[in-house]
């Protein structure tokens, strides 16, 4: 639905709407004003001449000579012409050129500035002027420039050509960007740049793949209606800064500058800003914004380095010069401003696309779980007798893993060989990246049962990967030194390409609700696809492919101990999940270079952190050890349950545990509700009202009918010890006259898991705010009044 408003923002009055040009008319009446000069660039004369017919007798003229950066002979020639037509006001149609006359005419003419903007620049909603003298802008503020009225009509950039809609967007960002590393910002003003990143980012995407998304056009508009405020607020920084003093030296173009230093500027500022990259990567749903950036300048082909601008190398250092000694950049260091720009001069090397990440038809597996395994993707790669010979085959880097410490029970311990073509450690150094969704603070735990609606599938304009898709919905107790849960969704729609995963922290359990998964992992392939779930243990590098395009579920992470098969008790010693049906992988490597980089993610403490390598880390050629992923079909599940009365605890359907102690408490079960037969006679089959002493995170993989209410995909939390049960419609349906109390099927197509914790769990903002919190959930158990009657025991 398109959007409309009108706001008075100070002095200035904001229209904003599809076709709110066509009465701009009435606006400038009712301003007052009665004698209106309309300026624009030559290239948009035409308008001008139709906007001016539009205002009749309140219009004096049209005067198309504005350029970019405000040259001051052309400033002078339009002050001549205002004295001769005595206008009253300033009518720019344009971008920031237009907008730029128009103001520089406001400053000392005493003519008030309205602006009809046709492209991003945001100039219209700052006080801030520039002109060009002698090579050199000059900006300022005066609150006289600022315009009385701005009517935004996403109408009018309908026709804006693709490569100035590119860099004006980059231009927009620029503002929203900067005005996140302000320190002066109020959090109106914060949130007002985050979400014009949200609108800009992502109306740069859709824009890139159809032009005229007349949707994307007007998100576009109201996303630089949001950064020009930002920056009005914020004041310029470090980046206007270096665009001015490029643009002024060396007349570069004004946008397509802002679009080449962005992604450049950003990873400058990452170390000494993590809050401003928190909110990037909130608004940019990544894990690593400036990496994001950079994606994002090459998918919307905008320039990407200052050589193609036209600046001339040796003007680096005077670039440099101009920026340190001007009094209002603060302490910058000569050599890393150098660097930085440098490499924005330079831009990207042409790399070759990395390979789709697919699993090989051939690629095998192996039985077992929490047993050791050896696998060698060439004859002999696996030493037989020892585990360090001194030249090992092949050449091969011998290289030990432990995934517990060494001296833990031999129970419990975990440790692998790899064999590989290059050390694990030759990566540059970590660099920290914001915990924006995934791995987001956890808040207070809290006793509200509440429910989410599935993920919806990332824009398909825009490129999500399994990482960047990830977000954190909760999780308790100690997730840096473990015992520690947390639950993650996920919804992706691309590879990872170049990039792997380590979670550091703990065992990582995927359960796939849409989509199936071509995993990479260090010790070879595996795919999984819902119905099935893959294990990943601590630290084990893996990347995810898409072979279906799109893929959501979720993922449970548990710090402290490692997952096994449950103690089956009096059961004995068959039944529930088999260890023979999980299935690790056999050993498959690339010994492939990545002059792009591969970038390696890391979780550790908590915290993500990304350092890159110039080579594939999939280059283990054999291996031997029992740190192993593997995968498990759930139909595999030999389901156990009551053949006379009442219902068995759910525990009795547990896949997999990570102990809390040996006292049958645990960090995470899961559980899976598997298609199977109910026979309880006088009994009430879905689970009681219950209290339980565990948080439960349940979960929808599929569904026979969504008559129940709960949609595949959807998330529910039944907090730890909070009541909960079945919704009033299932239970009057259990005690009704039509339930017939024989043996049932539960269907084939019904598949329900489960998390459950004996720790709280305690949400993330993103969990508490998200519109995917289905709000009427709790009126799904609304009404069950009394059945007590005294006289009828
Ligand atoms: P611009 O105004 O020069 O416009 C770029 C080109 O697009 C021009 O040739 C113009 O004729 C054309 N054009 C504009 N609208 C069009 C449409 N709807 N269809 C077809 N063509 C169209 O450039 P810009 O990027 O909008 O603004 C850059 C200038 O604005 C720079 O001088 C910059 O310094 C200034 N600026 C100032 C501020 C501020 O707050 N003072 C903020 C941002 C930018």
């Amino acid at each position: 639905m398109s959007r409309s408003f009108t706001i008075e923002r100070g002095k200035t009055r904001v229209v904003f709407g599809a076709g709110s040009s066509e009465r701009i008319a009435s606006d400038i009446a009712a301003l007052g004003a009665e004698r209106v000069l309309v300026v624009s660039t030559a290239g948009r004369n035409a308008a001008a001449e139709l906007l001016s017919g539009r205002l009749g007798a309140c219009s004096v003229g049209v005067l198309n000579i504005a350029r970019e950066h405000v040259p001051v002979e052309v400033v002078a020639e339009a002050r001549r012409e205002l004295l001769r037509v005595g206008a009253d006001s300033v009518l720019a149609l344009g971008g920031g050129s237009a907008i730029g006359l128009a103001k520089a005419l406001a400053l000392d003419g005493g003519v008030r500035v309205i602006a009809l903007p046709t492209t991003y620049s945001g100039s219209e909603m700052t006080p801030i002027y520039g002109m060009t003298e002698g090579g050199q802008k000059k900006t300022g503020r005066d609150e006289r420039v600022r315009p009385a009225l701005v009517v935004y009509d996403p109408n009018l950039t309908a026709a804006l050509p693709r490569a100035i809609t590119m860099t004006s967007l980059w231009n927009a960002l620029a503002h929203a960007v900067e005005a996140l590393w302000s320190s002066t910002l109020d959090r109106a003003t914060a949130l007002a740049a985050e979400e014009a990143v949200r609108l800009l980012a992502s109306s740069l995407s859709r824009l890139t793949a159809r032009p005229d998304d007349a949707e994307a056009r007007e998100a576009a508009l109201e996303g630089a209606y949001l950064a020009g405020l930002s920056l009005a607020d914020a004041g310029a920084g470090l980046h206007h800064k270096l665009c001015h003093v490029l643009g002024g030296m060396f007349a570069l173009p004004h946008a397509a500058t802002h679009a080449v230093l962005l992604p450049h500027v950003v990873g400058f500022q990452r170390a000494t800003e993590p809050q401003a990259m928190a909110a990037l990567g909130r608004a940019l749903l990544v894990v690593d914004p400036v990496e994001a950036l950079a994606r994002l300048a090459r998918v919307t082909g905008v320039p990407r380095s200052l050589r193609e601008l036209g600046m001339p190398e040796e003007g680096i250092a005077r670039a440099v010069d101009a920026v340190v000694t001007a009094p209002s950049t603060g302490s910058l260091e000569r050599a890393a401003l150098t660097q930085m720009l440098t490499e924005a001069w330079s831009g990207p090397s042409a790399h070759p696309a990395p390979p789709p990440l697919r699993r090989p038809s051939d690629a095998g597996t192996q039985p077992g779980l929490g047993s050791t395994h050896e696998s060698e993707a060439l004859p002999g790669a696996l030493p037989r007798r020892q585990n360090i010979p001194r030249r090992a085959p092949y050449g091969l880097f011998p290289e030990l893993f432990n995934g517990t410490p060494f001296t833990v029970k031999n129970a419990d311990n975990s440790r692998l060989w790899m064999y590989r073509v290059r050390p694990s450690f030759a990566h540059g150094e970590f660099t920290s990246l914001p915990s924006a969704r995934f791995t987001a603070p956890l808040g207070d735990a809290c006793p509200t049962r509440m429910r989410w609606r599935p993920m919806a599938s990332p824009d398909e304009t825009s490129t999500t990967d399994f990482l960047d898709g990830l977000v954190t919905l909760g999780g308790g107790g100690d997730l840096v030194a473990g015992p520690g849960w947390a639950v993650h969704l996920y919804a992706a729609n691309a590879d990872m390409a170049d990039r792997a995963f380590a979670d550091a922290d703990g065992d990582l359990l995927i359960v796939p609700q849409q989509g199936t998964l071509d995993c990479r992992t260090e010790l070879g392939w595996l795919r999984v696809a819902p119905g099935s779930v893959l294990l990943i243990p601590r630290a084990i590098k893996f990347a995810i492919g898409l072979p279906d395009g799109a893929a959501r579920g979720w993922v449970l992470e548990v710090v402290g101990r490692r997952f096994r098969l449950p103690e089956r008790g009096p059961i004995g010693s068959n039944g529930l999940a088999d260890a023979r049906h999980f299935l690790a992988p056999q050993a498959s490597f690339e010994d492939r270079l990545c002059r792009g980089g591969f970038q390696i993610v890391n979780k550790l403490g908590g915290r993500l952190a990304a350092a890159m390598q110039e080579h594939s880390p999939f280059d283990v050629v054999a291996w031997h050890g029992n740190h192993v992923p593997c995968t498990y079909d759930l139909s595999l599940f030999n389901a156990m349950g009551t053949v006379t009365f009442d219902h068995p605890d759910p525990s009795i359907l547990t896949v997999l545990t990570a102990p809390l102690d040996d006292h049958g408490r645990a960090i995470a079960d899961f559980v899976v509700f598997p298609p199977r037969w109910e026979v309880a006679e006088h009994s009430f089959r879905p689970p009681v009202m219950h209290r339980n002493a565990a948080s439960e995170v349940n979960m929808v993989v599929s569904v026979a009918s969504v008559d129940a209410g709960y949609e595949p995909g959807c998330t529910f939390l039944s907090p730890l010890l909070t009541a909960h049960g079945v919704t009033t419609k299932a239970y009057d349906h259990h005690l009704g006259p039509e339930f017939e109390d024989v043996p049932k099927r539960i269907p084939d197509e019904s598949l329900w898991v489960m998390f459950e914790s004996a720790l709280p769990m305690q949400l993330t903002a993103w969990a508490r705010e998200t519109p995917l919190v289905d709000a009427g959930f709790l009126q799904l158990f609304d009404g069950l009044s009394s059945r007590f009657d005294p006289s009828k025991p």
